[in-house]
Order: structure tokens, then sequence, then C-alpha cells
């Protein structure tokens, strides 16, 4: 399958990541919203919120609050959004969720000092 996720859970493709295990891995976004903005994804091909498995949903949910402290603690965050996208807003069709962080104050950072800071 065509699947630029997919073919990242295989390492075919780098990517930035921050954690991963049996189940799931968590990643950068390459074109971030904001410093930390990390991308949480199954490592079983789902299409989308319509047909992902519970089991799927629930570890990622568990650890989008691990990665949100990660990110409160190393890069100051104040607040978070939690975007998952469907339909003509959602450009990969491998299910995945944002974790997009929200600073009063910010100074933009690179991926690669952002990626540093947090796996420090
Ligand atoms: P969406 O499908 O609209 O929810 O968003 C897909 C997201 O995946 C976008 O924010 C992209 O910047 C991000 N993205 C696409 N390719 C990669 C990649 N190779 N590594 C990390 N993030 C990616
Ligand atoms: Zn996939």
């Amino acid at each position: 399958m065509d699947c630029i996720f997919c073919k990242i859970i295989n390492g075919d493709i780098p990517s930035y990541t921050i954690y991963e295990d049996d189940y799931i891995k968590c990643f950068l976004d390459v074109n971030p919203k904001s410093n930390g903005h990390t991308l949480i994804i199954p490592k079983k091909h789902f299409n989308s919120i319509d047909d992902i498995e519970n089991e799927y949903l629930i570890k990622i949910k568990d650890k989008s609050k691990d990665l949100m402290k990660l990110i409160e603690e190393k890069l100051g965050a104040d607040g978070f959004e939690i975007t998952i996208n469907k339909g003509s807003l959602q450009i990969v069709k491998h299910f995945h969720m944002h974790i997009i962080p929200n600073y009063k104050k910010n100074k933009k950072l690179s991926i690669e000092e952002v990626f540093a800071i947090l796996t420090k």
C-alpha cells in the first residue's frame, strides 16, 4: 500500500520519533504549526477515525497525556489543540492524532532543536 505513514513505521521514510512501542508511534510533524507539533499514529493501518480499533485509540489517547506533559515540561507549552481530521481535511489517509502545543510567548525553533530538547 502506498501510505506515507506506513513507510514511516517500516523505516522507509525517516522521522523525528519521540516515542514508539508495539502499537503506536509518535513523531514530529514536518510542517509544524508550533514548536513540538506531534503526530500519534497506530502501527496498524486504519484509514480514519471511522475504522480505527478501540484498542489502538485508547493507547493513542493515553500516550497523548504523557506527550503533553513532556511538551509542557520541556518546551513550556501553556495549552494544546488536539485534532483528528477526517474527510476533506484529512490529507494523509492513515489515522493520526495531532498534538499542537500553544504558547503565550514563543520563539520559533527548528525541528532539529525541538527534537533535541524533547529527547535529551
Ligand atoms: P492531515 O492529514 O491534514 O491531518 O495532516 C497530515 C499531517 O502530516 C500534516 O500536518 C503534515 O505536515 C504531516 N506530514 C506529512 N508527511 C509527513 C512526514 N513525512 N513526517 C512528518 N509529518 C508529515
Ligand atoms: Zn498506513
